[in-house]
């Protein structure tokens, strides 16, 4: 049988002549495969579980064994080295190869710096690649049975608990911080007072600090140092007071307490410096010796409260207004804070079951499943981008719910069983924007961060409280104490009230970590620069722009008083730069010897910013005319990656490595791979996995040792990305990429590569983090997509957290969730933040379990489910080929609308019917195959391809669907109708259009938003009024070829235009770059090749496209 995608016959001229519609990935059953889409059968990751031999590819795989370090690090003869003596040899080159060094090479000593013993500084854990983990299903299982394993935990003991008997007699489904309704005393309404600030303390590192200075990766999360006594966590037994804390007597029943104010503040909004207003923690008595209660109320019953009704922020509200669908998506948050009501009696478990069961009802008839059918409704964008779908959950559920940006699922509402899942054929996964800047962040400082005893759970909105002493964990059901502390109420100041908490009233929060969060004082900021100085790099202008806007925003570096600073240049040969305070002017030292690098005089190549800042500012001003003259075309990159490694491995930090071209001497050294003339006629795409495995294994290194690589490439010419972008994949970095960068000839890319420069370099920072993410007992997660490292079934280890950063994991169902009405996930990041605080951020998902086919496929997310399956899609292209992971989209929507129509409609109706939650899927399917990252048929440069592949796996959801489906609006018409108005300013909107030629008019303009770059498409009779008005020509034929800003003109127009497109641009961190083209234009193509809906010569249109689908669901 024919298992082939219709891919495969496109373009023979033949008819789409798929076979059954098969999923062909289901079929195939690769051997070395263990992506997500390679399942058996679609979408179900537990038959797939076998640890699978790992193929090569992008992300290849085994286990990583642990590599001896980089054959530098060896002892060996002294390399020739020439250290540049003091004074005016910064300015003039000196010869090479000239020795001897008056340093010797570094010792085999991994660094003198606190690093653990070998044996454990080694990163790995076994066998787990970062994008193709499997977890084994015993071991999850047993995983799932037992407590946490003990990097994550504190506390192995049993806790003093009640007997099993109570456990299991509870209500097993998870409810919200709900109460029993026992007894219904009313708790006094809590005052609003604001989260202010308490007297600031310092944290004491050194309490719990144990001896050893080094960080074993493994316990990361835990922090235990092996042999280390586990620090105390929620030790007491119930109604047992914490030893430290003064004897309060028994059980308050007092007035709300009188001691100083709560310690929990909102973070300003992100326009800030970063952390800047960061709270330390308070003293431990900060909480108050709790008073003694009202009179009359009873301990163990209080009044049952729906959550999050008095919290004030709404947590993400931007500080500009956002877009619709971004403000459609913030509504259950931006319903301003709610007056407390006391619901009689409260939802209590009982009565959750029915109000779900309502919702469901309600959920079948909604608009969600419309029936559409895809061939006649033509028109389905909506006026503005898609906002995501809200879970279907109780009302006071949502409200606190995490916002969709940061965290989402595929499926809003969770199927029952893994059966289910498999019958609906749409893939189960989260997507999430973990340290995405947000407005309002409540932060907490707390001396005990409240977590279940058995998973390590973060106590969040979706527990709930069992009586006012004990609350059951909503993800392992184990019953757990509540801590004395926790029974203050920092907000509203009361006693007693510890559902009212903000950790409770908050889907997102963040902690300021105590001490035993630290194992090693936290690393101070330390930002590295490695840049490329050979003849081509020079010639492309980069280095100008970069000294340029470091030097503007040296103040602006997130940091304190003990942010370090270093500089290597490189070519043939590797440049040190002695900053160290003292010296008149920077001094260069150059080591020539590339195959055993070693640091000339390690201690003064990282300095201090603030003390050295001078130095700094000297070197980045002489940095560009340094270099002017140079003939050197050779690049030696491994190398400088070795050294600047070297450099950073005590302290860890970040590295920024700016590459021209592609490297090719030393270690690391790659070879063009690239056949430009099979760009658009190869059947399939080759060298999309990389060349060598040193930059994975140097990744890894840095990885293990607390150090990011971002990758700067600006290039004109192949630099073979799939092999330099692991530098940054494993080792959480992000990769930029400016292709045929010129300070002349492409002014636009200058103008992006200083604005992302600005972003990058001011931007928040988190440093040493790691990220778990957990889920209800009965879930799994088994394959991770994003940039890090995975160490454990659920870790990530990411040296560097940055703001930008998106990931995405995929889940399957273990066990039946049979008795559950809810299900939560939580991803807990555990960072430093720049001014060397521990924080942990954390964030919990609500969503519904549902037991039919009609409900799962009412809460589809198809922006999500996109995403997702784009990620699965990158790993299917590298470890099997691009046809089979284009088959695998193309199935995808196959097997999802033929299961709709199977098994949701009730009455058979002819035509390709979706229901209207899922009817833009085929259309974001399409476009997917027409990405740069998937599409064939035309001419794609390799490396742009592997960098739209990198993008869709590591960008957040919002941009990545930018990125698929691009937003088209006509612009010169706009009008105030219907305008936004934010702070004066007022934001024309106009609606979205069909990205088809038949909706552009050559009397018009039209403005494509594609995520990075955005094009305004003039047409050839365009109303001249607008070509006046907005861009200040007379007429068509006077538009400039190269025009990528529009002049501030001061006229309506003019205006409105500028408002719209920069408001846009204000929705994403990065900064996209604008052309305006002409029909003649060079860029006329890539902005036709986003047209999706047309047919081209070898792609469908979207309207064939649709038939094609038809056709394999009737058979
Ligand atoms: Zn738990």
């Amino acid at each position: 049988m024919s298992s082939a995608g219709f891919n495969s016959q496109n373009g023979t001229g033949q008819a789409y002549a798929n076979g059954p519609s098969q999923n062909p990935v289901a079929m195939q059953q690769l051997p070395g495969v263990s992506y997500g889409m390679t399942h058996q059968p679609t979408y179900n990751p537990m038959q797939a579980k076998a640890p699978a031999p790992l193929g090569p590819g992008l992300y290849p795989s085994g286990p990583y064994q642990p590599v001896p370090p980089v054959s530098s690090y060896q002892q060996g003869p002294p390399p020739s080295s020439y250290p540049a003596a003091p004074g005016q040899q910064l300015l003039t080159r000196p010869p090479m190869g000239v020795a001897p060094s008056h340093t010797p090479p570094q010792s085999a000593s991994p660094s003198p710096g606190p690093r653990l013993p070998p044996a454990q500084a080694t990163p790995p854990p076994p066998a787990v690649s970062s994008s193709n983990y499997y977890a084994n299903p015993q071991q999850q299982q047993q995983q799932q049975q037992q407590p946490m394993p003990p990097a994550w935990q504190y506390n192995t003991s049993p806790p003093p608990m009640g007997p099993p008997s109570s456990m299991s007699a509870s209500p097993r489904g998870p409810v919200a911080n709900h109460v029993n309704p026992a007894t219904s005393v009313r708790a006094p309404p809590p005052s609003s007072a604001p989260y202010s600030a308490a007297p600031p303390a310092p944290v004491s590192l050194s309490a719990t600090q144990p001896p050893g200075p080094g960080m074993p990766p493994t316990s990361l999360h835990g922090y235990i140092q092996p042999g280390t006594a586990p620090p105390p966590m929620n030790p007491m037994p119930p109604h047992t007071y914490q030893p430290s804390r003064a004897p309060y007597g028994p059980p308050p029943t007092g007035p709300p307490p009188t001691g100083p104010p709560p310690t929990m503040k909102p973070t300003p909004p992100p326009t800030g410096p970063p952390m800047a207003n960061a709270t330390p923690p308070p003293p431990k008595a900060d909480a108050g010796p709790p008073q003694p209660g009202p009179p009359g109320r009873h301990l163990g019953h209080y009044p049952s409260l729906p959550p999050g009704y008095q919290q004030t922020p709404a947590p993400h509200n931007a500080t500009s207004p956002m877009h619709p669908a971004m403000q459609a998506a913030t509504q259950p948050y931006t319903q301003a804070p709610q007056p407390y009501q006391q619901p009689p009696g409260g939802p209590g478990p009982a009565q959750l079951s029915p109000s779900l069961a309502a919702m469901s009802l309600q959920s079948s008839t909604p608009e969600a499943l419309r029936v559409v059918n895809l061939l006649q409704e033509r028109n389905l964008l909506p006026p503005s981008p898609v906002p995501a779908p809200t879970p279907c959950l109780p009302q006071d559920l949502q409200k606190i719910n995490c916002h969709p940006e940061v965290f989402r699922s595929t499926l809003t509402s969770i199927p029952q069983t893994q059966s289910l899942l498999n019958k609906a054929k749409m893939p189960l996964g989260l997507l999430l924007h973990p340290f995405k800047d947000l407005s309002q962040l409540p932060v907490v400082t707390s001396s005990t961060i409240v977590r279940c005893r058995s998973c390590r759970t973060y106590i969040n909105p979706f527990v709930s409280f069992l009586d006012q002493r004990r609350w059951k964990c909503n993800l392992c059901y184990r019953v757990n104490d509540v801590p004395e502390e926790f029974m203050y109420n920092p907000v509203s100041r009361s006693y007693g009230e510890p559902h009212k908490r903000p950790e409770v009233q908050n889907a997102t929060i963040e902690f300021i970590a105590p001490s035993e969060y630290m194992l090693r004082p936290p690393q101070p900021a330390v930002y590295l620069f490695v840049l490329d100085v050979s003849h081509n790099a020079v010639e492309t202008g980069y280095l100008n722009v970069f000294c340029q806007s470091l030097l503007d925003n040296i103040n602006a570096l997130p940091g304190d008083s003990r942010t370090k600073v270093g500089f290597i240049t490189f070519d043939s040969t590797i440049h040190f730069y002695n900053l160290q305070e003292g010296l008149s002017q920077p001094q260069m030292l150059i080591v020539s010897d590339i195959e055993d690098i070693f640091l000339p005089t390690p201690d003064s190549l990282l300095v201090n910013l603030n003390e050295c800042k001078e130095l700094v500012q000297d070197l980045l001003k002489s940095l560009p005319t340094l270099f002017e003259k140079t003939m050197e075309t050779q690049s030696a990159l491994g190398s400088a990656l070795q050294a600047a490694f070297k450099l950073l491995s005590p302290t860890g930090g970040r590295m920024s490595v700016f590459q021209t071209q592609l490297p090719n001497l030393g270690v690391g050294a790659l070879q063009s791979r690239e056949d430009p003339n099979q760009r658009a006629s190869a059947k399939d795409i080759q060298h999309l996995s990389p060349a060598t495995d040193f930059y994975k294994k140097l990744a890894l290194d840095c990885s293990g040792q607390q150090v990011a690589v971002d990758l700067f490439l600006l290039s004109a010419q192949y630099c073979d990305l799939a092999s330099l972008g692991c530098i940054s994949r494993f080792s959480a970095g992000s990769v930029y990429y400016f292709p045929s960068y010129h300070h002349q000839h492409n002014p636009a890319q200058v103008e992006r590569f200083q604005k992302e420069l600005k972003r990058y370099l001011t931007r928040k920072i988190g440093f040493e983090a790691v990220m778990r993410i957990r889920c209800t007992k009965g879930l799994s997660i088994h394959t991770f997509h994003g940039n890090f490292f995975v160490r454990s079934t659920d870790l990530l280890s990411l040296p560097n957290v940055n703001p930008d950063a998106g990931f995405a994991v995929q889940m399957s169902i273990e066990e039946n969730l049979d008795d559950m009405q809810v299900v939560s996930f939580q991803a807990a990041l555990l960072y430093t933040s720049s001014k060397g605080e521990r924080r942990i951020r954390v964030h919990t998902l609500c969503l519904p379990v549902v037991n039919s086919l009609s409900d799962i496929f009412a809460g589809a997310d198809v922006q999500a489910i996109t995403g997702l399956l784009a990620c699965m899609a990158v790993d299917r292209s590298v470890t099997a080929s691009l046809s089979d992971a284009r088959d695998a989209m193309t199935n995808a929507a196959i097997d999802s609308l033929m299961s709709y129509r199977q098994s949701v409609l009730t009455i058979q109706q002819p035509g390709l019917l979706a229901p209207a939650c899922l009817r833009l899927f085929p259309l974001f399917i399409l476009a997917l195959l027409k990405q740069k990252a998937f599409r064939t048929g035309t001419s794609t440069r390799l490396d742009d391809r592997v960098f739209a592949m990198l993008q869709l796996k590591y960008q957040p959801l919002a941009y990545s669907m930018l990125m698929i489906h691009p937003a088209l609006y006509r612009i010169d018409d706009l009008t105030d109708e219907g305008a936004l108005n934010i702070n004066d300013r007022t934001i024309p909107q106009p609606r979205l259009l069909q990205l088809s030629v038949e909706k552009l008019s050559r009397e018009a303009a039209f403005l494509m938003d594609a995520g990075m770059v955005m094009y305004l498409w003039i047409g050839r009779n365009c109303n001249p009024n607008f070509l006046s008005q907005v861009l200040g020509v007379p007429n068509y034929a006077t538009v400039p070829e190269n025009m990528y800003l529009l002049p501030e003109l001061d006229t309506a127009e003019s205006q409105r235009t500028r408002a719209f497109i920069g408001w846009l641009k204000e929705q994403r961190p990065f900064s996209p770059s604008l052309h305006v083209i002409r029909d003649e234009s060079q860029l006329k193509p890539s902005f036709m090749q986003n047209m999706i809906e047309d047919r081209t010569e070898s792609a469908l249109s979207y309207y064939e496209f649709l038939l094609h689908l038809q056709q394999q669901i009737s058979k």
